[in-house]
């Protein structure tokens, strides 16, 4: 049983990448609106997230990372209205199986915060008083101790970069997409990263992606009833400087679907199709606009159990979705990109 969980785990936990994710998605959950992230070595030795939800009941503790058990989905059709970020539980107790894991938690009923300590099974082995204040912090030591070709696949210069940036642009696009969120990220003591709150997405984009290119930006909305399309956002302006609102890398290009952050190929495809036909030499056949865009679906017409860590989505009508895309980017600019 022991190697079954570790092999099912592993596959729930892939990467540093992964973890900060779900830890991060399980404070917002919690109604956090302050999270700081603290990493060392590049998350390998340790990763903690600390927020300032509202923490996890004395009595629920005891399950809280026993796999499935989630405080968050009731019934089946809880799944067709879904609005927390989890609902399978499953990070946390896979979390336990392949590294160390401490949860350190204060409701606002508690009077002082407890520290507890958890087993390779998601079992609390040990719990002491602790000195934080309301929430939760969630500390995981030894990612991947006992996968030594993972940890040693992450282990190199080049993978850690890799990951600390992704992380970063996964804190970016959070960050973009809750406007009223604190964050900051930390590694190896050094403060990498940081966004204050502020007040709309507007302002989240300038605390990101700085004033100048944000000025190169349009804020568009786009109501569609039947099936029911809500399309928000941010698009380079009609006529403006493209060079300056698009890069070689996607890490601008920020889709969202029903406030997830999500990687959907075809909406990308369409979005670059759109901007690369604006340039006519082939030196910019590569790049990706700096957008947002922020779709809105019933939460009914969306499956987001696609991949463990959600990033991909199945849109039950994407055509439609596409389609609205196009209609959206057409009344912006007046043209069709085919
Ligand atoms: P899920 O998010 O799918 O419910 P998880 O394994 O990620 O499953 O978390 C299990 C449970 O632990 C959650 O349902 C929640 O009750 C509790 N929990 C985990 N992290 C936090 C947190 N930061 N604040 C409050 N509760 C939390
Ligand atoms: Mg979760």
């Amino acid at each position: 049983p022991d190697t079954v969980r570790l092999l099912s785990s592993s596959q729930v936990i892939t990467s540093v990448l992964n973890v900060v994710k779900e830890l991060m998605e399980n404070s917002l959950d919690a109604g956090a609106t302050s999270l700081d992230i603290k990493l060392e070595n590049y998350g390998l030795d340790r990763i903690e997230v600390r927020d300032n939800g509202h923490g996890i009941k004395a009595e629920d503790t005891p399950v809280m990372a026993v796999t499935h058990y989630t405080s968050k989905i009731f019934s089946h059709e809880d799944l067709e209205q879904l609005e927390t970020y989890g609902f399978r539980g499953e990070a946390l107790g896979s979390i336990c199986a392949v590294a160390e894991v401490a949860v350190i938690t204060k409701t606002q009923d508690d009077d002082i915060s407890t520290q507890y300590t958890l087993n390779f099974t998601g079992q609390i082995v040990s719990q002491k008083p602790s000195h934080l204040g309301q929430g939760t912090t969630v500390s995981v030591l030894k990612l991947f101790k006992n996968l030594p070709v993972r940890r040693q696949y992450y282990s190199t210069t080049k993978k850690c970069k890799e990951e600390l940036k992704k992380v970063q642009d996964l804190l970016v696009a959070y960050a973009i997409i809750k406007p009223e969120l604190r964050l900051t990220l930390i590694h190896n003591k050094v403060v990498v990263w940081q966004k204050a709150k502020v007040a709309d997405h507007r302002s989240a984009l300038i605390a990101t992606l700085g004033a100048s290119t944000v000025a190169n930006l349009l804020p568009c909305h786009h109501r569609q009833e039947q099936p029911e399309i809500f399309l928000d956002g941010f698009f380079p302006k009609p006529g403006a400087d493209y060079s300056s609102t698009s890069s070689s890398n996607p890490d601008k290009t920020f889709i969202f679907v029903n406030n997830r952050p999500v990687h959907h190929k075809d909406i990308m495809k369409l979005l670059r199709q759109h901007y690369t036909a604006q340039y006519p030499d082939d030196s910019a056949r590569n790049r990706y606009p700096t957008v947002m865009l922020k779709i809105t679906v019933p939460a009914s017409s969306v499956d987001v159990n696609l991949t463990p860590d959600k990033t991909q989505v199945l849109l039950h009508d994407k055509e439609a979705v596409l389609t609205a895309v196009e209609v959206f980017l057409v009344s912006l600019y007046g043209y069709r990109s085919n």
